[in-house]
Formats: C-alpha cells, structure tokens, sequence
C-alpha cells in the first residue's frame, strides 16, 4: 500500500485526567483487539493529558501526538510548549495550523511552517491544516487558498515520512456541514499537485492527505473510500472511542 490511511483524534480543549485516560484505554483496547488493523491511529489530547496518555499507551499501536508546538527549542516563551518537550514525552506528531489556531492566535502560514521545521528537526511528524472559510468557498477561491496555505505552510525539506496534509474546510469544522465527496476529491488531487510543485512528485505521491470537518461514522465511508482521501483527522466524534473506531471500520 503507496499510502496507509491514517485515522487521527483531535481532542481540542476536552478532557480532565480520568476522563483522558479512559478514553484513551477505551481506544487502546479497541485496537489491541484488530488483529490486522488496516489503518494507523493517532490520538491528540491536549497538553496536560499527554504524559498520562503515554502511559496508557505504552507498547499500543495507537500514536500520540499534540496540538501545537512553539518554533522555538527552549527559552523565554511564557506558555509555550516546544517540539522538543514533545518528542522527550513519546508525542511522535504535532498538529500544526488547525484553523482553530489560525482563528484565535493569529497563526499566518510562515509561522505554521516555522513550527513545522522546528517539529521536523526534533523528530516529530506534522499534521498541517489547511482549509478554505465558507466566505472563501462561496467566491470559488477553495483551490486557490488551499494551494497558497500548502505552498506557505510547509517547510522546504518535508517529506512524506514526516509530513501529513489535513483538508478541513474552515466551515465543516463541528458544524455537521460537509462538501460532497466530489468536491473532497477534487480538492485533494489540487493539494497533491500543490504538494509536487513545491516539492516534488514523487513526495506527492507518497503525502498522505487526511479530510476533516463533520466526520461521523455515519458518514465516514463517503470520505475514506475516495482515491486521494488518505485517512481522517476527527474532533467530535474522536471523543467516543466507539465513534472514532466506527469510523476507523470504515477503511475496511
Ligand atoms: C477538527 O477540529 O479538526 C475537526 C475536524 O473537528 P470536527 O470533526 O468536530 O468537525
């Protein structure tokens, strides 16, 4: 298989510890039970659950990673949590960009790519987010937005080992919308050429491209079974671990 779909958990802002750790067992013990998973999982709760998460984790075939990085290593960056601290506690990803982060931080893409080099460089694997606003998307920019976010976003020197694209529509984000599958498709194969441009062919090939916003299980077959479609990047529905592995089920 070119690409091994990915099916990623972003748990935003949700979760005391108890609440972390039980879900986290309820995911581990789920895919402890496949006996060939067809996918790779990835859980991203936020900071203050990483390290008990780990714990849960230990020896599973289920991924941790976080929600942000500073550019920086270490140093005066009231906060901030680097790269660094992440990879030393077993995070082996980092979500970049979320439009979340775009929104209410002010992240520009030079700034998503310099936190993407500063992950690169200690180890971690990037989940870049990009996507089109709903403003956007009614002018018919889509394409054009996504391709400049994936032309800035991305640090020369990715590549498809530690480099993973989510698609998710700024508009799809919780709200239950979603485009059709037509247009998910016709996105990602524009991101993929964006991605050739700026690197080349062969990464391109190789990139996985995840699609987000609104995945359910009841609808996550639509997605998962498109060609460029390389796996999911889930918020809501990640928080039920019945849900999140409906939804892994369904790149069976
Ligand atoms: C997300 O936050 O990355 C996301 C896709 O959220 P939701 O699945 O809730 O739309």
């Amino acid at each position: 298989m070119l690409r091994k779909k990915l099916i990623a958990g972003n748990w935003k802002m949700n979760g005391k510890l108890e609440d972390g750790v039980n879900l986290a067992r309820a995911v581990s013990a789920a895919v402890r039970k496949l006996t060939k998973p067809q996918c790779e999982f990835l859980i991203c709760p936020p900071f203050t659950l990483l390290y008990s998460v780990k714990k849960v984790l230990r020896g599973n075939k289920v991924a941790l990673g976080a929600q942000d990085a500073h550019t920086a290593s270490k140093g005066a960056h009231t906060g901030d949590i680097s790269s660094e601290m992440l990879k030393d506690i077993g995070c082996s990803y980092v979500i970049l960009g979320h439009s979340e982060r775009r929104t209410n931080h002010g992240e520009s893409s030079r700034v998503v790519a310099r936190k993407a080099a500063a992950a690169h460089a200690n180890g971690l694997k990037t989940i870049i987010c990009i996507g089109e606003t709903e403003k956007e998307r009614d002018e018919g920019r889509t394409i054009e937005v996504c391709t400049k976010q994936i032309r800035n976003s991305m640090p020369a020197g990715s590549q498809a080992f530690n480099t993973v694209i989510a698609y998710e529509p700024v508009w799809a984000i919780g709200t239950g919308k979603t485009p059709t599958p037509q247009d998910v498709e016709e996105v990602h194969a524009a991101i993929r050429k964006a991605v050739a441009k700026k690197l080349n062919k062969t990464i391109a090939s190789r990139m996985r491209i995840l699609y987000g916003g609104s995945v359910k299980p009841t609808n996550a077959s639509e997605f998962l079974s498109l060609p460029d479609v390389d796996g999911a990047l889930i918020g809501g529905a990640s928080l039920k671990a019945e849900d999140f592995m409906a939804i892994a089920k369904s790149v069976y």
